[in-house]
């Protein structure tokens, strides 16, 4: 291992010496020295072997339904969820990084109609969350308060990050995860209970460590919500209705009651079931990428494969009902 570590070093240092010959001799000739390869375009190294999970992904259906569902900092970038790992119990989890979080837009695209402190700014408070697949119920809190939208909640124990959640079981090994929900349990659901796709599990609300109305979605390898590593997923069908154009309106989007740029021209072969779907992250300055998705749902790949583009979604899970489109 030292021998391994000289020999980087002199790499290292040989690469120096190189650059600073260059920068030399484009000083001399009057020119700016681009910024070269950090590494060489071919480079062998001997790792640690690495398993790879083969496993096909979760398919699932999705959370909600309805249009104009915003899927914010899902899959393909490195954001609030994908870069989320806790050190707990002595090990590094990272439950998020196929996480998901759900805001909706109004028919003029914005995520609220007034100010952001208010809770009666955001209509899709109280929205149904349905259960993705059949399973039990595996883990359920509903005593937690909602917070205040418009600032992040301080005081809260790891606990309650998630807030008023539930967990549930959907294949005997992978955990779905819904969280933020609002306080109660409306359905009386109890840990045990066997739940069948798209039954109501919980009214979206804002409880535990958030900022805004949202739905947290992911799914994970062990049912706690923290100390799990995230899976991927797929929902069955959805439909794509555009994308949020910049950081900078999904930024305005998530400050005020500013409607969202949304290009709803559509790339070659992304429409019908199944769709794709989005999410976004909007945790104040943690925005991520966005997608925007119609009717059922999709791969979480498929929505983010542009960095830094957000889009925006309607999720729905009957594929013969019509997306209105107010572009
Ligand atoms: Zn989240």
């Amino acid at each position: 291992m030292q021998d391994e570590h000289a020999a980087l070093g002199q790499r290292a240092q040989g690469g120096v010496q190189r650059l600073a010959r260059d920068a030399q001799t484009l000083g001399e000739q009057g020119l700016r020295a681009p910024s070269p390869p950090l590494v060489p375009a071919t480079l062998t190294e001997p790792v640690a072997p690495v398993t790879v999970d083969r496993t096909p992904p979760a398919r699932i259906s999705p959370p909600l339904r309805g249009a104009g569902w915003l899927d914010g900092d899902s899959c393909c970038r490195l954001g609030a969820h994908r870069g989320a790992v806790s050190p707990i119990d002595g090990q590094l989890w990272a439950p998020e990084r196929f996480a998901i979080d759900y805001v909706q837009t109004d028919p003029a695209g914005r995520m609220m109609t007034g100010p952001p402190t208010d809770i009666a700014s955001y209509p899709y408070v109280g929205s149904d969350i349905f259960a993705v697949a059949d399973g039990p119920v595996v883990g359920l809190v509903g005593d937690l308060p909602q917070q205040p939208p418009g600032m992040s909640p301080s005081g809260l124990t790891l606990q309650q990050y998630g807030g008023d959640h539930v967990v549930q079981d959907i294949d005997g090994g992978r955990y779905a995860f819904s969280a933020h929900l609002q306080t109660g349990n409306p359905l009386n659901l109890a840990v045990g209970q066997q739940l069948t796709r798209g039954q109501v599990v919980g009214k979206l609300g804002n409880s535990g460590n958030t900022d805004a109305p949202h739905l947290h979605f992911h799914v994970m390898d062990r049912p706690d919500p923290l100390a799990a590593n995230g899976l991927p997923f797929e929902f069955d069908s959805f439909t794509l209705e555009g994308r949020v154009t910049s950081e900078e309106s999904l930024q305005q989007g998530t400050a005020g009651p500013v409607p969202f740029r949304i290009d709803r021209r559509l790339p070659v072969g992304a429409v019908t079931p199944p769709g794709w779907f989005a999410r976004r992250e909007h945790r104040r300055g943690k925005t991520g990428t966005t997608a925007v998705v119609a009717p059922p749902v999709t791969p979480d790949d498929r929505s983010g494969e542009s960095a830094g583009v957000s889009a925006v979604t309607v999720v729905e899970p009957s594929p013969s009902r019509d997306v209105t489109r107010d572009d």
